[in-house]
């Protein structure tokens, strides 16, 4: 008697796919055709994006090759963008492919800066994600520096606004003061940050935000703290208390969301539109369907959303579609509470945050730097 081929398809190539193929690589899932959806040839690695930016790594240390990733995992590759699942009949939807039927399916789409919740962000900012979107808006900043001539700056300094003052608005603001810095003298460009909350960084401990919101001061950077922005338009950001500051260029650093197709579609989710899963990372309404990542919100255990849950998520993901395919018992996964979160500070120097504890060197930046690069040798020489 012949097996029936199952089909897994992955949608997104986020870091827990990418962990995931890697890993189907070396462990093949017998009987089962593999497909990843994603809209990107390579996806970019968040760990070290704020690096690329202010100039300490380049396009492709940053970045992993999903066509090389999937050829290893004997998986075909699609560039699609996907639309929307049929639960019922268990189809994809994507924008150029016919209707594809799968078996099981795996979602790891990431998350985006909601745009609709400001009056004119969709029009006039550059959302921090998705990072094509991010790279394309930082790359015009650069090319609009390199050809106009410095009398410009000058008279009328360039300025940056940056919206949402958490771990990935701040580590921005620094790196990207550092990459201008290297580019324009200190009295031609300014770069202001707004944020919603008195504090920075409100889910990081006390030492953690203070000191971050000295090296903000320390590098002159504008802070608006407490105010609520309420409309962007081209040249402005304006608060709800009456607050303008103009600017030549906006990101959008703000709480992350989910594209409503994921709702639409019928799957469970939290009040904010991300699949709700159960400890073996299964949709708690459809146990055919798999989610990690930004998109993901563990029903019991709920994590912030960073990178490093998602790549952590890769090898329970895979453990669990190997069993599910073969009909065993899932195995569950509960992620640690506490992680060791290192934020760059631009200067080659980093500051950890760990719980209540906190401290800043660069013996941390080389820490960083070797824990991001490490991750990101594994992807390499593959094939
Ligand atoms: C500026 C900034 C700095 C950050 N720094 C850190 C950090 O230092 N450490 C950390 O832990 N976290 C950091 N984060 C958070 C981190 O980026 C996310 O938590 C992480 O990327 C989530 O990974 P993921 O696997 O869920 O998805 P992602 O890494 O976002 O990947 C999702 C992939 O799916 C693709 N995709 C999306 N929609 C579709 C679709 N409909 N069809 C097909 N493909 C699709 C995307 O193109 C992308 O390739 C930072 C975030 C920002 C904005």
């Amino acid at each position: 008697m012949t097996l029936k081929m199952k089909k897994l398809i992955l949608i997104g190539g986020g870091h827990s796919h990418a962990i995931l193929l890697k890993k189907i690589g070396q462990f093949p899932l017998i009987n089962t055709q593999v497909i990843l959806i994603s809209n990107v040839k390579k996806t970019p690695y968040s760990g070290m994006l704020p690096g690329y930016i202010a100039g300490f790594y380049s396009d492709s240390e940053t970045h992993i090759d999903l066509i090389t990733l999937a050829k290893f995992a004997q998986a075909q590759f699609y560039l699609d963008q996907c639309l929307g699942i049929d639960l019922e009949n268990k189809k994809v939807f994507c924008q150029n492919t016919e209707p594809i039927s799968f078996d099981f399916l795996s979602i790891d789409i990431g998350s985006t800066p909601d745009q609709n919740l400001i009056t004119g962000a969709k029009k006039y900012t550059i959302p921090a994600k998705p990072v094509p979107q991010f790279l394309q808006g930082w790359n015009q900043i650069l090319t609009t520096i390199k050809v106009n001539s410095e009398h410009i700056w000058v008279k009328n300094p360039l300025t940056l606004g940056i919206v949402g003052g958490g771990a990935g608005g701040v580590e921005l603001a620094l790196n990207i003061n550092h990459r201008l810095s290297q580019l324009l003298p200190e009295n031609q460009f300014k770069i202001n940050l707004i944020n919603r909350q008195n504090n920075l960084l409100s889910n990081h401990n006390q030492w953690v935000s203070n000191r971050l919101y000295q090296l903000l001061l320390n590098e002159k950077i504008n802070l608006y703290l407490g105010e609520t922005v309420e409309k962007i338009d081209l040249n402005n950001i304006i608060c709800q208390s009456g607050l303008n500051v103009n600017c030549n260029f906006i990101f959008l650093v703000t709480q992350a969301s989910a594209p409503p197709w994921i709702k639409n579609s019928g799957l469970t989710t939290d009040n904010r539109g991300f699949i709700l899963i159960n400890p073996y990372l299964q949709s708690i309404s459809h146990e055919f369907i798999f989610a990690t990542g930004d998109i993901a919100t563990m029903k019991d255990h709920p994590r912030p959303k960073a990178g490093v849950f998602a790549v952590r998520q890769g090898k329970p993901l895979f453990e669990n579609l190997h069993r599910i395919i073969n009909d065993k018992p899932l195995k569950s996964y509960i992620p640690q509470k506490n992680h060791l979160a290192l934020i760059g500070t631009g200067n080659q120097e980093a500051i950890a945050s760990w719980s209540k504890f906190g401290c800043q060197s660069p013996l941390l930046w080389k820490l960083k730097d070797y824990i991001d690069r490490q991750f990101m040798q594994q992807f390499e020489n593959l094939i």
